[in-house]
């Protein structure tokens, strides 16, 4: 009960923080009071709990315009408790350093081929890029509470940090903590399309309570979130959007099946059809740049390529929902930089094939975050814990 409490009176205060809505002021602890419906007494013991746990602080600043002696500020603290995302990509390394106002202090990112590189050697230099994000959180007096990691593959839902597969990186069963360097920091597991799909819920202006995240990088994973909840199937194994099948004889896909999505609105698949890519390479450091910038000048290959991808993508996005029925469709990781282009024929499709429910062209928009999603979610993913129990942080 007092967990739920102090759960409910660091919601209250973070819900009002000068941050989360600028013009709000902050609440005093009367005001806490009066907004979660328990005592002054009790509101006093739990923000003193919260304060111990440095959690909340309070400042000198008065509320104004009441009646009776003005209370002091209540905040959610911008130094202590922190959250650690890490974001291992086919052709990055990722670290995020989030407050515990969801607030990111640090960003690191590096371009790195990882793609059939040892998972030891990828984890050891994600592990060297955690370390150096977490003594830069130092400096600015944040502790790291929780670690998180967003790989593009299949985390099972079982503890213990295991990847079932991770096919564009070439890995498959890796235990995390096997090749970890220091047991204390191992970071926890989870697919990077359904954090990026969380963080578009926590962060988003406009986030809806069910859609499909669709999260775009060298393959295409997508996350379901349902009334609010990830949804991540019975084993973890939900939002293949990849390998939906949209050419029943189509082309051999790398999981073995023919005509996957991945093969038709795939990276390597629209570079190869805008003419970026000999024998499925491609010189350009970040390809999703060149093609951004050839479809921006006009180059009809590049075009082409991408209406192709956005048909196909569209025609996957159409049994997606019909399945689930959602209220929005979310184009997140390299596909939000590529919006521009993709966007006219994924709407086209879907005003086509959705017949069997109202469906408006707004339903579909890119995601805000695009590449920082998923690194963002998996740093925020320890303050949602934080904030839904508070115990989690050391008492003072
Ligand atoms: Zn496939």
């Amino acid at each position: 009960m007092r967990r739920r409490n102090l759960s409910v009176v660091l919601g209250a205060v973070a819900g009002h923080g000068p941050l989360s809505r600028p013009r709000s002021r902050a609440l005093s602890r009367a005001d806490v009071a009066g907004r979660v419906g328990l005592t002054r007494a009790a509101v006093s013991s739990l923000v003193d709990e919260l304060i111990g746990r440095g959690a909340l602080v309070e400042g000198e600043t008065a509320s104004e315009g009441r009646v009776g002696r003005p209370g002091r500020a209540l905040t959610v603290s911008d130094e202590g408790p922190a959250g650690l995302g890490l974001d291992i990509g086919v052709t990055h390394l990722g670290a995020c350093v989030v407050d515990l106002r969801g607030e990111p202090r640090v960003w690191r990112r590096v371009e790195r081929a990882n793609a059939d590189r040892p998972a030891g050697q990828v984890l050891a230099e994600a592990a060297a890029l955690a370390a150096d994000a977490e003594a830069e959180a130092a400096a600015l007096g944040l502790r790291v509470d929780g670690r998180v990691l967003a790989v593009p593959g299949v985390v099972p839902n079982e503890p213990g940090g295991r990847i079932e597969r991770a096919p564009n990186l070439g890995w498959h069963a890796v235990r995390i903590a096997d090749h970890w360097p220091d047991p204390d920091t191992v970071p926890e597991p989870e697919n990077e399309a359904n954090l990026g799909a969380l963080a578009e819920y926590w962060n988003a202006e406009q986030a809806v309570e069910t859609f499909v995240h669709v999260s775009a990088g060298a393959g295409i994973g997508a996350a379901l979130v349902i009334d609010g909840q990830l949804f991540r199937g019975a084993r973890g194994f939900a939002g293949e959007l990849g390998h939906l099948p949209v050419h029943p004889e189509g082309v051999r896909c790398a999981c073995g099946a023919r005509g996957c999505l991945e093969q038709y609105a795939g990276q390597v698949a629209v570079l190869r059809e805008a003419g970026l890519a000999q024998h499925g390479r491609v010189r350009a450091a970040d390809p999703v740049a060149l093609l951004a910038e050839r479809a921006g000048a006009g180059h009809l290959p590049t075009l082409r390529a991408l209406e192709d991808a956005g048909r196909a993508l569209g025609l996957a996005l159409t049994s997606a929902v019909a399945l689930i029925d959602p209220d929005g469709l979310v184009l997140g990781g390299t596909y939000a930089e590529l919006a521009e282009w993709l966007l006219p024929s994924v709407r086209a499709e879907l005003a086509d094939r959705v017949t069997v429910r109202p469906w408006t062209p707004e339903a579909l928009r890119p995601s805000a975050l695009g590449r920082r999603g998923p690194v963002l979610g998996a740093a925020q993913r320890t303050i949602r814990r934080i904030m839904a129990d508070p115990t989690l942080l050391p008492a003072g």
